[in-house]
């Protein structure tokens, strides 16, 4: 399963914003935004005004980015939104949204959505009572998602329930069962970041 591997801060750098990509970290002092707010490379502090492609391609790497998705997944789920009633950038998004590592992250089950991929990589969650170990599936309304039994006594998710994250409406939320059930499927004003999911169309619209 391809993942991307380089350094989470370079991208929050490379997009001028914060991504939210390492969980606690990007909340203090040492988020790399907050040290050196310019691109990375040799280049970084000199960057030059977008042209209307480039302004395009950034935001579309900036939603990849943001969900962990890479290249042919995002397109796959493009193709897939397109094929949907409704407007295909929010129904893109609301697909993003849907996927299982990032359901986890809502719950606050994980302090991103990088570490929700790895916890449901290793097979700590399960969905309607089996075992799932695939970060990408989509979830549906009625579906529950749970920690698995076995790794409910450990301290990482025993620490996040003391959390008590602010899980979406869209979620029922039972911390203390560390499970939730999918009660209706996102819509793009459950979506808290700031996308212009307009330029992604464009740019695939080409
Ligand atoms: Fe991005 Fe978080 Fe790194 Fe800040 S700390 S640059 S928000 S990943």
């Amino acid at each position: 399963m391809a993942r991307y591997t380089g350094a989470s801060c370079r991208q929050c750098r490379r997009e001028g914003m914060k991504l939210f990509l390492k969980g606690d970290r990007c909340y203090t002092d040492k988020c790399a935004i907050v040290k050196r707010n310019y691109a990375p490379g040799q280049h970084g502090q000199g960057r030059k005004k977008l042209s209307n492609y480039g302004l395009q391609l950034r935001e579309k790497q900036k939603v990849k980015r943001i969900y962990g998705v890479l290249e042919t997944q995002f397109r796959n789920l493009y193709e897939r939104a397109e094929k949907m009633s409704g407007k295909t950038g929010e129904n893109l998004l609301c697909l993003l949204e849907e996927r299982l590592d990032n359901v986890v992250f809502r719950m606050g089950l994980a302090n991103s959505r990088k570490e929700a991929r790895q916890l449901v990589t290793h097979a700590h969650f399960t969905l309607n009572g089996k075992k799932v170990d695939i970060p990408s599936l989509t979830v549906k309304v009625g579906d529950v998602i749970a920690v698995k039994e076995t790794s409910k006594s450990s301290a990482k998710f025993k620490a996040l329930v003391e959390a008590n994250k602010v899980a979406p409406n869209w979620l029922d939320v039972n911390l203390e069962e560390m499970s939730a059930k999918v009660v209706a499927l996102p819509t793009r004003e459950d979506i808290d970041i700031e996308i212009a999911e307009h330029l992604i169309i464009e740019l695939y619209s080409k």
